[in-house]
């Protein structure tokens, strides 16, 4: 009863059923594929966060099934869940976090670079928005630090993102690395859902960019005196002021050195029209505390 009634609903839920596609993602990559041509010439591919697998199913059909040159095809998938196999896909069950797991990726390209790194990830939402953005962020900065170490200059990037409030930074962070950066929001994706995905094209890292897979904020191990020009990502913290003088932290008596009483001067300007004006008005002739009025003021 219950699958009848989404497989009516949704339509993309049907069709990926019709055309043995693993989940109704398959339609997301293979629009985004329409509008930007992602794999004329692409032989080594990266799928990150693959299971269970519909991604991997169009790479596999558009770069081996629907080719006469297969042979030079390369398609690894990683997920932290086991799937089940698909023609010409390498899988690794591996979290992209990890440097272990970068390193077995490079390891299936003996020494060639990616052309293209396709990332889906997504955590398992908790429902509390700035959360799952926060761990939605991380889970792509874990697929960039892998796609920095596999893809080759002039290489395609292209993850799934959700269009927090702060995603215009995430902007600017993917155009120092790529030339060209286009967020884009296929037909297939529920336009309910903050989800989109950043097509990157062009990879041009910095020049003396070293590709690394730690994360400033998590990776305590980080030798942050070694890190140099661009790769120098943290700003400095100083802490300035006569370290002798008054901690704002502190509470220190109302007397002053020369032993005479503290006298509480008044401000040296008044707000002039401070909000919380009407309650001093009230207070003063009594009438904050009426029924009612306290309503008014409070809410
Ligand atoms: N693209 C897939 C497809 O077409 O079938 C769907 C991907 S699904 C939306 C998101 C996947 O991200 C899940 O399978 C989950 O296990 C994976 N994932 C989340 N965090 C991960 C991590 N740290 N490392 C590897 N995979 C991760």
């Amino acid at each position: 009863m219950g699958r009848s009634s989404k497989d009516k609903r949704d339509v993309y839920y049907r069709l990926a059923k019709e055309g043995g596609w693993r989940a109704r993602s398959a339609f997301k990559l293979l629009q985004i594929n329409e509008e930007f041509d992602l794999f004329t010439n692409v032989n080594r591919v990266v799928d990150l966060c693959a299971a269970p697998g519909s991604w991997s199913q169009v790479l596999s059909r558009k770069l081996i099934e629907e080719r006469d040159q297969k042979n030079a095809v390369k398609i690894v998938a990683v997920d932290l869940q086991a799937m089940a196999p698909l023609p010409g896909v390498i899988q690794i069950q591996g979290d992209i976090t990890k440097v272990s797991t970068a390193n077995e990726i490079i390891s299936h390209f003996e020494g060639e670079p990616a052309d293209l790194v396709v990332c889906d990830g997504a955590p398992d939402v908790t429902g509390l928005h700035d959360i799952d953005e926060y761990i939605q962020g991380q889970l792509l900065l874990a697929a960039f630090n892998i796609t920095s170490h596999v893809l080759k200059k002039g290489g395609n990037f292209v993850a799934k993102i959700f269009r927090g409030k702060d995603v215009n930074l995430l902007y600017s962070q993917m155009k120092l690395f790529f030339t060209d950066v286009t967020v884009c929001k296929p037909r297939s994706s529920r336009n309910s859902s903050i989800e989109a995905f950043i097509v990157c094209l062009n990879y041009f890292p910095p020049e003396g960019y070293i590709p690394t897979m730690a994360n400033p904020l998590l990776n305590q191990d980080l030798d942050y005196s070694s890190l140099e020009g661009i790769n120098c990502m943290l700003t400095p913290f100083l802490a300035c002021g006569d370290l002798n003088s008054y901690d704002s932290d502190m509470t220190y008596p109302l007397e002053l050195e020369d032993g005479n009483d503290y006298i509480q001067l008044p401000p040296t300007q008044a707000p002039i029209k401070p909000p919380y004006e009407t309650a001093c008005e009230l207070k003063k002739k009594n009438k904050i505390q009426e029924e009612g009025l306290s309503v008014n003021i409070l809410t």
